[in-house]
């Protein structure tokens, strides 16, 4: 049987953050990955608050040598309406960049790293039972891709194993999501007219109807990331086979429909559905949760990754602690701060949902100072209490809202 410190279930950001980052304190890890590397997943536009988690997991040399898109902000767009964000000029006194990339080729770049830092990655094999002694020590079950299995005994895991979910579900700790249910269609094209675009390497999401807005994710390999967002009843008005369907809704957004009418498909487009997803708890004896399998809510500010690698992060320190013989407060010291994240988070996306953000974003007598601060918690910094936008979220997102609603330029 295998033996080790800590196991990782999935070899994703929040899997590899925390991998690096507790084997760097000198234990023994190994991560266990369903599938073979490199892998698509989506969720393409990271947030400059995630660059802290990947620094100090020591992922950084390796990931500025990818040369991925600069992301320097985003630009919100709705008719002839634009709301730009430019990390630059925030709040927070914190990274001024991200990267916009396709996961794969970014997810293998951190799991290689994490192997040349000492860390065995087996691909291939899938977690499927987890047994935990009353000391928090483990025997987890795994399945090889010839159907074999064996046995890894740890002294305590990591779940990261993002959509898979593995401990929730094996623990039956699943909690629905306070989120509706929503879907996307998406896909991979080539971007001939980029250049022609005002900045043609910006992030954008535009408002494309009432219930549907549009993500457009330039890569630095010239392919742009483009996705659909909304209720599963918004598709239904589309017929065909997927890359028709497509091409009718990019026609039906003007925005686009020159843009890409002669882009290629790299891939057929996909769609996913029912993406929210939480737990009862966060941590149990034994084990702590990381980045989705704690909760996502949904894609609109590219919240995904920064919550999976800063919860990893978080998660990793606490854990180092642990086998060090500490006694932590896994409440207070993980769940608090996670959820904290995640409800900054969850008051942006429903202000998104229900048109409060609208009234913000695309007011044109918003201050500085307030764009400042709500870019901060674009760029992911919702742990800084200095930010108003950040400490009071759901109050001050309101009732800006309400003031510069009362207060607009009647446009006669
Ligand atoms: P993952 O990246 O999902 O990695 C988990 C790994 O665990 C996988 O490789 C999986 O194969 C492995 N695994 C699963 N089950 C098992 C098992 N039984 N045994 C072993 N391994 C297993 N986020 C952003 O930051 N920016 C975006 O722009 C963005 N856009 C999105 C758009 C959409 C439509 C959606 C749905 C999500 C988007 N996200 C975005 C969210 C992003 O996809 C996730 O938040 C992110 O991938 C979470 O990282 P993770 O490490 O927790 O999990």
């Amino acid at each position: 049987m295998i033996q080790t410190d800590v196991l990782v279930i999935g070899a994703g950001p929040s899997g590899t953050v925390a991998a690096a980052i507790i084997k760097k304190a000198g234990f023994k890890v190994n991560i266990v990955e369903k599938l073979q590397f490199p892998r698509f997943v989506i969720g393409e536009s990271l947030l400059p608050r995630c660059l802290e988690a990947l620094e100090e997991a020591g992922f950084m040399d390796a990931l500025n040598e990818k040369k991925f898109q600069v992301k320097s902000g985003a630009k919100f767009v709705r008719n002839n309406e634009i709301c730009d964000f430019t990390f630059e000029k925030q709040h927070t006194d914190g990274w001024k960049y991200a990267w916009q990339m396709p996961r794969a080729d970014f997810d293998f770049t951190l799991a290689n790293e994490c192997e040349k830092q000492g860390i065995p990655v087996a691909y291939n094999q899938e977690v499927i039972d987890i047994k935990i002694a009353e000391d928090g020590s483990s025997i987890t079950t795994i399945k090889e891709e010839n159907g074999a299995t064996y046995e890894i005994q740890a002294r305590f895991i990591v779940d990261g194993s993002g959509y898979g979910r593995v401990i929730p579900k094996l623990f039956n700790l699943e909690k629905p999501s306070s989120q509706p249910v929503r879907k996307t269609m998406f896909a991979h094209l080539t971007d001939p007219r980029r250049l022609e675009q005002e900045e043609p390497n910006r992030i954008v999401v535009y408002v494309h109807s009432d219930d549907c807005w549009i993500w457009t994710i330039p890569f630095s390999t010239g392919i742009t990331s483009v996705g659909f967002v909304s209720s599963p009843a918004f598709f239904d008005k589309y017929n065909g086979e997927p890359e028709q369907m497509f091409r009718a809704m990019l026609a039906d957004e003007p925005a686009l429909k020159r843009r890409f009418e002669k882009a290629d498909f790299i891939f057929e487009p996909r769609t996913l559905q029912g993406w929210s997803a939480t737990t009862d708890t966060f941590w149990g004896n034994g084990f702590v949760l990381t980045g989705n399998v704690t909760e996502f809510l949904d894609p609109i500010f590219s919240s995904g990754v920064t919550l999976a690698t800063v919860s990893a992060q978080t998660a990793a320190k606490l854990v180092i602690r642990q086998l060090n013989g500490e006694k932590v407060d896994w409440q207070k010291e993980y769940t608090e701060p996670t959820n904290h994240g995640v409800s900054v988070f969850r008051t942006y996306v429903n202000g998104w949902y229900d048109g409060t953000l609208f009234k913000i974003f695309f007011a044109d007598n918003k201050s500085e100072q307030f764009k400042e601060q709500i870019c901060s918690v674009l760029a992911g910094y919702v742990w800084d209490m200095t930010n108003p936008f950040v400490k009071n979220h759901e109050k001050s997102v309101r009732t800006l809202a309400k003031y510069l609603d009362s207060t607009k330029t009647e446009v006669s």
